[in-house]
C-alpha cells in the first residue's frame, strides 16, 4: 500500500512505525517528516496544508492512503481536496475538524446529542466574563474559543489570573467560562467512518511541565497505556469503553453526520471521570500526541487496514481493533525553557544507545540531522518509548533509555508512570 503521512512530529513518526511494523513492504512517505522520520522513510517537502500540492503529490504518485497527523492541514481543507479528487483520507474535513478548533461548536455538538460535559458560558466580552466566573465560583477553568496550540486553558484558583487570562484571549475573539470538573483525566481514540466507531485502548497524558503535576501547561510530557484502575472503576476497559461509545462518540459522530459535517477520521475523546460520571472536557479530530506513542504500539491489528476502512466508511464490517497487555510508556524529552521560549540549534548524543535497551523506540519530534548527528529544532525535542511485561519494566526501560541522551539544558518528568507501577 502506498502510504502518505502529513505532519512532522513524533505523533507521526509513531504512526509510520506501526504501519512499518505490520507490513515493511507498505511504500510510506511522510511531508515534511522529520530527521528521525527521514531515517526510516522517504520525505518529501512538502506543506503539509497547501491542500492543492498535497493533492497533486497524491495523484502523481498513486497514494492510496493520506493520513492526516497534526490539525493545522484539518483546518486548512486538506481533507475536503483530496475528498473531491477521489482519494481515501484519514482526517476530517474542514467543518467537522471545528469539533476541535471551535469550543463553541463542540458544546453545540454535545448539546445537540445529549454528550455529557461541563457547562459552560460563552463570553464576548469582560464583563461578561467575570459574571460568569462568579457563576461558576472557583476553581476558575478560562478558555480561548479557537485553535490556542494548547496555551489557550487555564485552570485556577486565582481569580485575578482568570481575569487576566479572560481579558488576553478576548483580544482574539470569544472565551468559555467552564465548571470544573474533578476527577481522573482519560484521553480515548476512535476511528471513524462517518457513520459508526471502533475504538482504540485508553490512555492517560501528562499535561503539566513538572514532576506532581507543577508548572505550566504543555503540548504532553508523556504518556501510558493501558489504564489497569480502570478495572476497578468500571470492572473493565471494555466496560468503560463501551459506556463512552454509547453516551458519547457514537451520539457525536450522528449528530455530526446529521449536520451534514460526517466525521471522517480520529475522534479523540478527552475525559474526566467524575463522581457523577464520565464527562467530556474536549474532544480533538486527530490523533493526540503524546497518547499515540503509547497506544500504537499494543496494537496487533493492523493499523493500515483500520485507517483505510475509516476513510472508505466501511468499519461497519471490522471486529474491534486488539491490544496487547504489554505496558507502555513514553517520556517527552524537552528542550531548555520550553515551553516559554525553548533554546534550539543544540545536538543530541547518546540516541543510538538509548535505542539499544529492550523495548524501546524513539519517535523524534523537533530534530533537524547535522552531519552524523541530531540537533534540537523545538520544544519537544522527542518521545522515548518503552514496552514491558508490566509498568514497572516499561518505565525502567524509558528512564535507562533517557539516561543514554544528552541534550544540554534539556527537561523531562521523572514520575511518567509512577502511580501504576507500583
Ligand atoms: P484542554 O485543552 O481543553 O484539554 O484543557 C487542558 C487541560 O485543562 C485538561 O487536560 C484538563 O487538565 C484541564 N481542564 C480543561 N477543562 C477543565 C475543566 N472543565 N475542569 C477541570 N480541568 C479542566
Amino acid at each position: 500500500m502506498r502510504i502518505l503521512v502529513l505532519g512532522s512530529g513524533a505523533r507521526e513518526h509513531a504512526i509510520i512505525t506501526a504501519l512499518l511494523r505490520e507490513e515493511p513492504r507498505h511504500h510510506v512517505v511522510a511531508a515534511p517528516g522529520n530527521a528521525g522520520i527521514a531515517a526510516d522513510v522517504p520525505v518529501v517537502p512538502l506543506d503539509a496544508t497547501d491542500a492543492s500540492s498535497v493533492t497533486n503529490y497524491a495523484i502523481e504518485n498513486n497514494i492510496d492512503l493520506v493520513v492526516i497527523g497534526p490539525e493545522a492541514p484539518l483546518v486548512a481543507g486538506v481533507a475536503d481536496a483530496l475528498r473531491t479528487r477521489g482519494i481515501p483520507v484519514f482526517g476530517p474535513g474542514k467543518a467537522a475538524a471545528a469539533l476541535e478548533g471551535s469550543k463553541t461548536f463542540a458544546k453545540h455538538i454535545m448539546e445537540e446529542a445529549g454528550v455529557p460535559t461541563g457547562r459552560a458560558v460563552r463570553a464576548g466580552t469582560l464583563a461578561e466574563a467575570r459574571a460568569a466566573l462568579d457563576e461558576f465560583g472557583a476553581p476558575y477553568v478560562v478558555k480561548a474559543d479557537g485553535l490556542a496550540a494548547g496555551k489557550g486553558v487555564l485552570v485556577t484558583s486565582e481569580r485575578p489570573a482568570a481575569v487576566a487570562h479572560a481579558t488576553q484571549w478576548l483580544q482574539h475573539g470569544s472565551v468559555l467560562i467552564e465548571e470544573f470538573l474533578d476527577g481522573a483525566e482519560v484521553s480515548l481514540f476512535l476511528l471513524s467512518d462517518g457513520h459508526t466507531v471502533l475504538p482504540l485502548s485508553p490512555a492517560q497524558d501528562y499535561k503539566r511541565l513538572g514532576d506532581n503535576d507543577a508548572g505550566p501547561n504543555t503540548g504532553g510530557m508523556g504518556a501510558y497505556s493501558p489504564l489497569p484502575w480502570l478495572d476497578a472503576e468500571f470492572g473493565s476497559e471494555q466496560a468503560f469503553v463501551d459506556e463512552v461509545i454509547d453516551t458519547i462518540a457514537l451520539p457525536t459522530v450522528r449528530r455530526l453526520a446529521h449536520e451534514d459535517t460526517p466525521f471522517i477520521g480520529l475522534l479523540y475523546c478527552g475525559l474526566i471521570l467524575t463522581d457523577a460520571g464520565i464527562r467530556v472536557i474536549e474532544f480533538n479530530a486527530r490523533f493526540g500526541d503524546p497518547e499515540t506513542q503509547v497506544v500504537l504500539p499494543r496494537l496487533l491489528t493492523p493499523l493500515s487496514g483500520l485507517l483505510l476502512a475509516a476513510a472508505t466508511g466501511s468499519l461497519g464490517g471490522l471486529a474491534r481493533p486488539e491490544f496487547s497487555d504489554e505496558a507502555c510508556v513514553t517520556v517527552v524529552l524537552a528542550s531548555e525553557n520550553y515551553p516559554e521560549a525553548p533554546v534550539t540549534g543544540r545536538v543530541i548524543s547518546g540516541l543510538d544507545a538509548a535505542s539499544a535497551v529492550p523495548g524501546v523506540t524513539i519517535a523524534h519530534a523537533a530534530t533537524a540531522a547535522r552531519g552524523d548527528s541530531f540537533v534540537a529544532t523545538g520544544g519537544r525535542v522527542l518521545s522515548v518509548v518503552a514496552t514491558g511485561s508490566g509498568f514497572a519494566e516499561a518505565r525502567a526501560r524509558a528512564y535507562q533509555a533517557l539516561g543514554e541522551i544528552t541534550l544540554a539544558g534539556s527537561q523531562f518528568r521523572t514520575d511518567i508512570a509512577a502511580r501504576v507501577a507500583g
